[in-house]
């Protein structure tokens, strides 16, 4: 198999066009057998519920190719259990979980030409995700749906290494009190678009988003759980019904706990004690981790110690240990390493 010409050390997180996707259709109660195509447009009804009361939900993870040559992915299983709930709490049909996993592998292998090189520092972005496609006008859940996964190639997060950033506490939410802040539905992040532009246009990276109820409690931010390392090494992070659970941070706790032999706690996490950390970042499959330097309260500045140059000694340690594992480097727990090719 020959590698498309693409300049991987250089390529953005952006949206190209492979030559391949899946497609299953759910019409009369069931899901179809499912299929490997070549269009990358989707032509539906004017009405189909997604666009009336976006009915949707997505997923993402990574495909990328080891040092000895394997494509592999990263816990797949743990999105396809994921999917399943977002779509049980929007009304939408299951995919089922082991047919996910298995269309990730048809997709990913169809596409091997798009999987970036070993030490490009670049990934194939696998976006699995499941819109209602039939006519609804009556406010109720359409009966019939599509599951798609589409992938393209994306460059390394940050490039030239990841340098803290700089948050804000929003005045925004980005989820409600027993809401859907705990699925990855798209409307999650239709609500948020407005406070992440908001908050670039005044200087910040990101959105740091406090409890909906009381706004006393850490959250997470629009796309990225928190990790908070303690001045004597312990790993906490928030823990509330409306937080996203972030695979890589479920890792990250195993990693924590496990192979760096530090305390974990999964717990609330009041915004008062943020100023007591020692280190701070944020955590998703994009980038990994993205260290914090400096979150802004109203005007109000908390430094985090380690400071704005580069990631704390422990933040680091994780890091490399989760990309380590990731990268067949360092021997994972069981099934965390999924080989696809
Ligand atoms: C996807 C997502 C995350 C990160 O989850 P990972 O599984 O680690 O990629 C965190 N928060 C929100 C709101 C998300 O949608």
């Amino acid at each position: 198999m020959e590698k498309k010409n693409l300049d991987w050390a250089n390529l953005g997180f952006n949206y190209m066009t492979t030559d391949y996707r899946y497609v299953s259709n759910y019409k009369d109660g069931k899901w179809d057998d499912g299929a490997i195509v070549t269009d990358s447009t989707v032509t539906l009804n004017e009405c189909a519920g997604v666009f009336q009361y976006s009915q949707s939900c997505f997923e993402g993870l990574k495909a990328y190719t080891t040092e000895d040559g394997h494509i592999v992915c990263f816990r797949p299983d743990l999105n396809a259990s994921r999917m399943k709930d977002s779509c049980e709490r929007l009304e939408m049909p299951v995919f089922p979980e082991d047919r996910f996993v298995e269309a990730v592998e048809q997709v990913v292998k169809a596409n091997a030409a798009w999987v970036p090189p070993f030490g490009s520092g670049a990934t194939l972005y696998i976006r699995p995700y499941m819109i209602a496609t039939n006519a609804v006008i009556g406010v109720k859940p359409a009966d019939e749906y599509q599951f798609r996964i589409l992938v393209t190639p994306v460059g390394p997060y940050f490039k030239g290494g990841a340098k803290p950033i700089t948050i804000r506490v929003s005045d925004f939410d980005r989820a409600a009190p027993h809401g859907t802040g705990h699925i990855k539905a798209g409307l999650n992040y239709a609500m948020s678009l407005h406070a992440i532009v908001d908050a670039h246009a005044k200087g910040f990276d990101e959105n740091m988003y406090l409890d909906p109820a009381t706004r006393t409690y850490v959250e997470e931010t629009g796309g990225a759980n928190f990790i908070f390392i303690t001045k004597d090494g312990k790993f906490v992070t928030p823990k509330s019904d409306s937080i996203l659970p972030s695979i890589t941070r479920r890792s990250l706790m195993v990693v924590a706990e496990k192979y760096l032999n530090m305390p974990v706690e999964h717990r609330q996490v009041k915004f008062s004690e943020v100023k007591d950390f020692e280190e701070c970042g944020l955590c998703g499959t994009a980038a990994v981790i993205s260290p914090i330097g400096k979150i802004v309260d109203h005007g109000e500045e908390i430094c985090i110690p380690s400071g704005m140059e580069e990631m704390g000694p422990y933040t680091r340690k994780l890091y490399d240990t989760l990309t380590g594992i990731q990268m067949g480097e360092i021997e994972g727990p069981e099934g965390w390493v999924h080989t696809i090719m």
